[in-house]
């Protein structure tokens, strides 16, 4: 049998968002000798984002990418021991509390702070599979380069269907933002940015029943007004399209420890970081349904870390 020696770390930080790498500053400022693993993305969702304009401190805006290794950096100062690598199995039934890193490293934890985020959602149309990497995207800031002088859908009516419409019309001829309601959920300000661009043509009311074209995305087919006795059917012709229609928390390797609420986010008590489980907590997107910025997911990481240096003093 191989007589693998299984490493023993005090705090372990599963995600390297704003979450985690606040995390991951607490807890080595504080000594508790953290070892963060980076996930599947490394620095998260923000690296996918392009301006940020609302995280205090950069007066004049910073990027996703630029924040991020900002945050890697002062957590590296510390003494994180920032690795690559994706947490792919848990078993948080007893302390220390076992983890799988890539199917074969084994560890054991006496605390782990959850700070896995949420991934983009897609409409669930098989013509999304059938065009993946063929013009549908689920992130502008990745993809919108191909799109230079072209045309593009984004679906959604959030701030991110807003933001990643803007971003996209920079590059693009011409956007057109599918909304399935009559008005946009985004933030005032967000709503107003996309109004005022021109090459940017709002069609609220519209469904995707799906897309077209021989050799990567042609074009979409909608349904206006589905349901209605006006309803319609339109065709818009596209080369991309774009998916910006909100997140799901990753927590699934975590659920059959871990409670979370009817959508999968984790839940934590009262004002704590705390979760159903006696040393694992939860800091940033993968446990807020409500805020999902930047500074809440950071603010969260830092009072995860307390926590733990608090649980583990006990
Ligand atoms: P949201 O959940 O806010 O919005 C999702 C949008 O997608 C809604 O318009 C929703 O429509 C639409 N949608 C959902 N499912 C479907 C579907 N099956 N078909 C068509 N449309 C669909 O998600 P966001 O990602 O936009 O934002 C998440 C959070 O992050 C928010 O709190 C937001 O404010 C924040 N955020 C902040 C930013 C900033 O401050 N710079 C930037 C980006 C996000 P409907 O309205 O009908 O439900």
């Amino acid at each position: 049998m191989n007589k693998e020696t299984i490493e023993k770390v005090r705090c372990l930080i599963i995600g390297s968002g704003p979450a985690g790498y606040t995390a991951a500053i607490y807890a080595s400022r504080a000594n508790l000798a953290p070892v963060l693993y980076e996930g599947i993305q490394p620095g998260g969702q923000l690296t996918t984002t392009t301006e940020i304009d609302n995280f205090p401190g950069y007066v004049k805006g910073t990027t996703g990418n630029g924040m991020m290794d900002d945050l890697r950096n002062q957590a590296l100062r510390f003494g994180t021991e920032v690795r690559r690598g994706v947490v792919t199995k848990v078993d948080l039934s007893k302390r220390p509390f076992k983890v799988v890193v890539d199917e074969e490293k084994t560890l054991e934890a006496e605390a782990i702070i959850i700070s896995t985020g949420a991934t983009a959602k897609y409409l669930g149309l098989p013509d999304e599979t059938k065009y993946a990497g063929q013009g549908v995207s689920a992130c502008a800031t990745c993809d919108g380069f191909f799109y230079r002088k072209k045309k593009v859908a984004v679906v959604g009516g959030g701030d991110t269907a807003c933001e990643e419409a803007t971003y996209l019309a920079g590059l693009a001829s011409h956007v057109y933002l599918i909304v399935r309601k009559s008005f946009l959920r985004a933030s005032k300000v967000m709503q107003a940015k996309v109004m005022k661009t021109e090459n940017i043509t709002v069609l609220f009311e519209h469904n995707t029943l799906g897309l077209y074209g021989e050799n990567g995305v042609e074009g979409v087919h909608l349904i206006k007004r589905k349901g209605e006795v006006d309803e319609e059917k339109v065709d818009i012709a596209v080369d991309g399209f774009f998916l910006a229609i909100g997140h799901t928390p990753n927590t699934s390797i975590f659920k059959p420890w871990v409670e979370t609420d009817k959508v999968g986010y984790i839940k934590t008590k009262g004002h704590t970081t705390q979760t159903n489980v006696e040393g694992v907590f939860a800091a940033g997107d993968v446990a807020d349904p409500h805020y999902r910025q930047a500074i809440t997911a950071a603010g969260s990481g830092c009072k995860a870390a307390i926590d733990v240096e608090r649980f583990l003093a006990e």
